[in-house]
């Protein structure tokens, strides 16, 4: 397998010159949160495979699930006016759930098509209000929002955008809260006053409100290293937006679905954003979905503009019935206890990584619910980060490996945690010390 993974499979982010060298890790089977490999070996996956697997491996009843939709109705289009039965139920599930009027669901089949149908439904949004020169993005630095090339350039990385011209010249970026390397301090009223000068000073170098269509974030910025904004921050950015009537898109792609605790981390914050993309938890992993909620106000005048024409926007698996089918049942999984035992495990984790930060490594350590990070640092005092070229992340990931723990190691020095909301108490006790362990063995 590792020889015809080297021949014939291109990993994403993959590093070209190097990546054959590393090998490739084969998983064969997983129950719960444990996942083995073609070895044997047995690991806690603390990352829920990419922030996905919410409800674990295993569960006999979304393999049901998914079996009876394929014998019954493998694939309907939602083109033509078609629909299936389970994905109108599921949008109507969502939508009964959903924070606020985000009453409308657009499937898609990931993170990334949903950002990408977001800018779409916007500009016709714009437009059907008569305000085509709406037309400039603003994102934040360390967001992610999805690999394709309209995510890409929202998204705030560079290995991203080299030799496609990106970001597009429409898309924009105001730095990050991240509160432990903030200029402005660790103060929250700082930080939120500081993010939304910038949104302010933004909106006004590219000519005004009149100027401008939408501002995404995540209630959590995941992949830029787990960074989460003071308490109060989203409501106040939400109110910015609402104040200069630009709409406000609330990435939840690893939020939502209990990541946080609730279904939506937006309710957490107390706010209803005009648009809301899902992914991942959505169906947990098992099979490909996304999807975007849009409010009343927005759907309703896209609605009306379009009047009788289409709205040229869709993909042949958007709406997919097996997807959807798989989606209700982990719905029906979320409701049925993994959500409480996720708001628990969540506590107990962020408990135990709390209890590392007495270790020489360990700068800060963030993060809500079942979504944290510890940043390694080689001087606290100076938060000096740990120097890449020493100490590769991927050194720490493959110690964390040995130790029987998978978790993200990004390239500065930031520990991602993500595991499954099934985890119990000892699972996450051992996530914890096998940390601990690594972190010793990174320090020798
Ligand atoms: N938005 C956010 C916030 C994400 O974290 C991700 C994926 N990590 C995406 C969008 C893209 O999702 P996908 O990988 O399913 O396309």
């Amino acid at each position: 397998l590792i020889e015809l993974d080297r021949a014939h499979l291109i990993h994403p982010v993959a590093s070209y010159r190097g990546h054959e060298n590393l090998g490739v890790r084969v998983l064969t089977s997983a129950f719960g949160a444990t996942v083995t490999d073609a070895n044997g070996k047995q690991l806690i996956d603390g990352f829920a495979g990419l922030w996905c697997v919410n409800a674990g491996y295993g569960h006999d009843s979304i393999v049901e699930a998914a079996a009876k939709q394929m014998r019954e109705l493998p694939y309907a289009t939602a083109y033509f006016g078609l629909g299936s039965e389970p994905a109108i139920r599921l949008a109507s599930e969502l939508a009964d759930r959903a924070p606020g009027d985000l009453n409308h669901v657009y499937f898609t089949l990931g993170g990334s098509d949903a950002v990408d149908s977001t800018i779409r439904f916007i500009r016709y949004y714009w437009n059907a209000r008569g305000r085509p020169g709406k037309d400039q993005f603003i994102s934040i630095e360390q967001g992610y929002h999805g690999s394709s090339t309209v995510g890409a350039g929202l998204t705030a990385l560079p290995a991203f955008h080299a030799g496609f011209g990106l970001p597009f010249d429409w898309q924009h970026k105001i730095p990050s809260h991240y509160a432990y390397r903030n200029p402005v301090g660790t103060e929250p009223e700082a930080i939120i006053a500081a993010s939304i000068a910038a949104l302010k000073q933004k909106i006004e170098e590219l000519g005004g409100a009149e100027r401008v269509a939408a501002f995404y974030a995540e209630p959590i910025q995941g992949s830029g290293g787990v960074l989460v904004p003071p308490k109060g921050w989203m409501k106040a950015m939400r109110a910015v937006c609402r104040e200069l009537d630009i709409l406000f898109v609330a990435d939840e792609v690893i939020t939502g679905f209990g990541r946080t605790g609730p279904l939506f981390a937006c309710s957490e914050d107390d706010i209803v954003p005009d648009l809301l993309t899902v992914a991942k938890g959505l169906t947990s992993g098992y099979v490909p979905m996304g999807a975007l909620f849009m409010s009343e106000h927005v759907y309703q005048t896209i609605a009306d503009g379009a009047g009788t024409s289409a709205v040229g926007h869709g993909y042949t698996y958007s709406a997919h019935p097996v997807s959807a089918a798989v989606g209700l049942e982990v719905l029906r999984l979320y409701e049925d206890g993994l959500l409480e035992n996720g708001r628990r495990a969540g506590a107990r984790l962020m408990a135990g990584l709390e209890s590392l930060k007495d270790h020489p490594l360990v700068g800060d350590v963030r993060g809500r619910g079942m979504l944290a990070a510890i940043e390694l640092v080689v001087d606290k005092e100076r938060k000096t980060p740990l120097p890449a070229a020493a100490e590769p992340a991927r050194r720490i990931f493959d110690r964390a490996w040995n130790n029987g723990l998978v978790i993200r190691a990004f390239a500065n020095g930031v520990l991602g945690y993500a595991p499954p909301l099934c985890c119990t108490e000892a699972e996450i006790d051992a996530i914890v010390e096998r940390t601990r362990r690594t972190l010793d063995e990174t320090l020798a």
